[in-house]
């Protein structure tokens, strides 16, 4: 066996002078590619001589100049990024998988389970729409003599991305690539939704990088609260509300409560318009939970949105990431999401249906903001009945029908048809789904112990420096907010410095070619068979050592120690 182990050791010897040629005087490096001083685009790029990890792949969504970041060509070769892992479903978190697949990335996308489940509802979804946009601006540009316009991905590219992924729980340890151990954490964000905790190991020194992911509040209906974690060297922190607060849980829930009794009162129907996924199963949890306490009137719910039915069915089918009260509610036999008299309309006769019955009901439907879908349809036919209402509860952009109507417009436009508003209009603003400044700097107090490092990211620009001076001021943390396209490194020592800003169109050159990474990744199996001293049978051995010769010679050519 002595002779075997010196074999091997020979042709690990003959990988790690490769491996000599790119020693750095740095640890880590870090890339920001969105997220930075923007609320969407999230995607993070951590480079060690390991391999390149990618946090998150998110699309930029709202104003334009963002929306035109997602078809510009990709800052890094995604031939060079060897995973990603994800932090949760939202498509400012994972919108640009498909694009990644498309241009070359071949590793896996960790996920957890229910992360997965809904990214292939969401990313399939994603990919419609863009298909449709695309197509519509064709159309407008081929009509002002400008170019076509070709989708940032297709349905197609969607479906073939579906198949990378790797499920994985809550609290389980897992390594996406050698040298970089991961475990995820609740977030109490959406459901599957996570906190990343993630040790790179090099130079023989460990250092933990934890990224909050979007941090949900406590009291979350369903989903358990964000979890607790300690100790990091360094800390991607959100920072989307970094400069505001909300109002309480409790309190939204009550005032939903009397709104919608309030409406049904008068006789009149109540639109809620909700984001598919996450609002719409947190409403109606609230509804079930108005009818247990005896004060929801008898009248019919309907979930009026074919997205947010599939949603709702993903979610039932991840009891893993349920809290403790709806775990009691189901071995209660009570059904915690089904609300009576509830009714999921797929078809578009079953939706016009609805507005067709008189009296009073509860419709939720999307989209959250009213720009798009079956919403628009429900509040053409009641925004103008005195008797009717619609609630808000979640977040209206500017530019939005929602925002308008929000706003106190007494007429909207909606399907080429003036609406007069006389319906009563409630805007409910604590059902936040993120941290407010507060409860973040509370989170991020249980880091104090390890005085981290802080990257403030994921929040518009005031938002995040408002933020990163509520850490100096009241953690006396260091933090720091950075810029798209920014790459920083982390130096032996530990200490960060800006190394350079990728402009628009340039490509940032990732340390280390592709034959040279799957050398390291290779010695790094060399390594582990000697440690697990696996091979006893002389034949196996050999004939192991003889496949890992091949792989080295076919990717390099280079001869290895014999
Ligand atoms: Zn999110
Ligand atoms: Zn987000």
């Amino acid at each position: 066996m002595v002779v075997l182990a010196e074999k091997i050791r020979l042709c690990y010897d003959g990988l790690s002078n490769e491996r000599g040629k790119q020693k750095e005087d740095f640890l880590v490096r870090i890339t920001f590619l969105g997220g930075a001083r923007t609320v969407t685009g999230s995607s993070f790029l951590i480079s060690t001589s390991h391999g390149n990890l990618m946090v998150d792949c998110g699309m930029f969504q709202g104003r334009r100049d963002l929306v035109r970041r997602n078809y510009l060509e990709a800052m890094y070769d995604p031939r060079d990024v060897d995973a990603v892992v994800l932090t949760h479903a939202h498509i400012d978190h994972s919108g640009l998988i498909p694009k990644l697949v498309r241009e070359g990335f071949r590793g896996s996308i960790w996920a957890t389970k229910a992360t997965a489940d809904l990214c292939e509802l969401m990313l399939l979804d994603s990919a419609h729409i863009q298909e449709m946009e695309s197509e519509w601006m064709t159309k407008r540009n081929l009509r002002r003599g400008e170019e076509p316009v070709t989708p940032i991905y297709t349905v197609e590219d969607a479906k073939r991305c579906l198949g990378s992924f790797s499920r994985v729980y809550y609290d389980e340890e897992f390594e996406p690539i050698p040298g970089f151990r991961v475990i995820y954490r609740d977030a109490g964000h959406i459901i599957g939704s996570a906190i990343v905790e993630i040790w790179v190991t090099e130079e023989g020194t460990e250092k933990k990088i934890v990224f909050s992911g979007d941090l949900g509040v406590a009291d979350q209906p369903i989903i358990r609260d964000p979890s607790v974690v300690t100790g990091a060297d360094y800390l991607f922190i959100e920072s989307t509300y970094g400069n505001r607060l909300h109002r309480t849980k409790e309190e939204s829930r009550d005032e939903f409560r009397e709104a919608i009794l309030e409406t049904t009162a008068r006789g009149g129907k109540v639109v809620i318009p909700s984001f598919a996924v996450g609002r719409t199963q947190e409403m109606l949890y609230y509804l079930g939970e108005f009818a247990r306490e005896g004060v929801l009137p008898d009248i019919p719910i309907y979930v009026d949105s074919p997205m947010a039915t599939s949603a709702t069915k993903i979610v039932k089918e991840n009891p893993q990431c349920f809290d403790s009260e709806t775990h009691a509610l189901l071995t209660a036999g009570k059904t915690p999401l089904t609300p009576p008299n509830l009714t999921f309309t797929r078809s578009t006769d079953e939706s016009i249906a609805i507005n067709r019955k008189p009296g009073p009901a509860v419709v939720i439907s999307a989209s959250g903001m009213c720009t798009a879908g079956r919403i628009k349809h429900h509040l053409r036919h009641n925004l103008w009945r005195p008797e009717a209402s619609v609630i808000f509860v979640g977040y209206q952009a500017e530019g939005t029908l929602g925002r308008l109507i929000v706003g106190g417009a007494e007429r909207v436009r909606i399907l080429g048809e003036d609406v007069q508003v006389n319906a009563k209009v409630y805007t409910i603003g604590g059902f936040s789904a993120h941290a407010d400044r507060n409860e973040l700097i509370a989170w991020a107090s249980h880091f104090r112990g390890s005085a981290p490092y802080c990257f403030v990211v994921h929040g518009e620009e005031r938002a995040s420096l408002a933020f990163r001076d509520a850490l100096e001021r009241e953690l006396n943390f260091q933090a720091y907010v950075p810029r798209w396209g920014e790459s920083v490194s982390v130096a032996l020592d530990g200490t960060v410095e800006s190394l350079s800003i990728t402009e628009p169109g340039e490509r940032i050159a990732l340390e280390g070619s592709r034959t040279e990474k799957d050398l390291f990744f290779i010695r790094d199996r060399i390594d582990r068979l000697l440690e697990e001293g696996a091979y006893t049978d002389e034949t196996a051995f050999y004939e192991r050592v003889r496949q890992i010769k091949k792989l080295v010679q076919d990717l390099k050519g280079v001869s290895v120690v014999e």
